[in-house]
């Protein structure tokens, strides 16, 4: 058996895991910034270090007690080295590299976006390479065709907003709070969708990118001309939201190679009426779709530990103690920048 230990912490969730080559997690904890972020209404990087760095011990701690390991049980030490907020990322990844030093294990370094894009394999065993995964979250919005352990190929990205940006900051205008997106979800199922007209951003474009900023500001004109309610724009926004989500997604996969599944991932892959949608696309092109369990969908440490144990599985040499984290790191370095996109990666 191979045991992992996964550290995450590149935006506002400090995160620890302890799982097996059997797809077992033995124990994870998480540990949510929301109180510590919400009088801003976004995460604050300098804050979300510092918590980090209070907090990531003492759940490692936790999570190996409760597993009834000890750090020299583990097979290796896998962390979240980029992107992210690069105060959080340089906390787990030192912490990390300190543990395998002092273990004498070797350190993962894992890309957070292929966390991400590994983790339906760990919820479902039968899940085959290549697919296609739909990746929305709080920092990012793209689509890959998941090829193998290291192999990605991106075929869209976002020009501007990332989706869940764009429901955190609808529900800022709508004053939901943070983080905003199940609150949106929630005020939409009290509103008509079909009520405030939203612009659909790059709605039928040859390149299947993605653009939410336009949406975002249409939502600011309409809420600030008062004429309709706040239960109606929010429906109307996830609507719009899901319309271009489904436009995108389908000249993507129109135009990739052969994939064995639809998937979708991130912390937006919580939103049932876009997993709704997205379940009808799959039916469209006649493939199976899947998302992992929520608890994988959104930041988590299990996800990154998996990500190390598909890493060592599939030979990759253990990374340098040197090694720095990186606030941008693209999974595929080939793609194409998205026209008119700025330097996000
Ligand atoms: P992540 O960046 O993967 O941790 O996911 C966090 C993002 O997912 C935030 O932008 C949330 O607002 C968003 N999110 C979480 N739940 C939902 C939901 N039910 N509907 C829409 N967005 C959501
Ligand atoms: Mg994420």
């Amino acid at each position: 058996m191979t045991l992992v230990l996964g550290i995450e912490s590149s935006c506002d969730e400090t995160a620890a895991a302890l799982v097996t080559d059997g797809r077992d997690i033995l124990a994870q904890a998480i540990a949510s910034q929301e109180e510590e972020h919400s009088p801003y209404g976004g995460v604050v990087p300098e804050i979300a270090a510092r918590a980090h760095a209070e907090r990531l011990a003492p759940l490692i701690e936790r999570v190996l007690a409760e597993a009834g390991k000890t750090l020299h049980d583990c097979d290796a030490i896998a962390a979240t080295a980029g992107p992210g907020l690069i105060g959080g990322v340089m906390v787990g990844l030192v912490t990390a590299k300190a543990l395998a030093m002092a273990s004498d294990k070797p350190l993962m370094a894992v890309n957070h976006l292929e966390g991400h894009a590994l983790s339906p394999r760990l919820a479902d065993a039968n899940l085959q390479f290549p697919y296609a995964l739909l990746l929305v979250s709080g920092g990012h919005c793209q689509i890959l065709r998941v090829e193998g352990v290291g192999k990605y190929q991106r075929l869209a990205t976002t020009i501007d907003d990332a989706l869940g940006e764009a429901f955190d900051k609808t529900a800022k205008i709508l004053g939901l709070g943070y983080p905003g997106g199940p609150a949106v979800e929630k005020l939409a199922l009290a509103g008509d969708p079909r009520t405030v007209p939203l612009p659909r951003p790059l709605l039928k474009s040859k390149e299947p990118h993605f653009s939410f900023a336009g949406l975002k500001s249409a939502v600011l004109r309409a809420h600030d001309a008062g004429q309709h309610g706040d239960a109606d724009i929010a429906a109307s926004f996830q609507q719009a939201a899901l319309d271009c989500i489904l436009d995108r997604t389908r000249r993507a996969l129109s135009t990739m190679a052969p994939v064995s599944a639809l998937v979708v991932a991130g912390g937006v892959a919580a939103n049932q009426t876009i997993r709704g949608g997205l379940e009808g696309l799959a039916g469209e092109f006649g493939l199976p779709f899947t998302a992992p369990p929520l608890m994988l969908c959104t930041d988590n440490a299990a996800m990154i530990a998996w990500a190390g144990v598909e890493r060592m599985a599939a030979g990759f040499e253990p990374d340098p103690l040197d090694l720095k984290a990186r606030p941008r790191w693209p999974l595929d370095p080939d793609a194409e920048p998205a026209r008119g996109a700025g330097v996000k990666a």
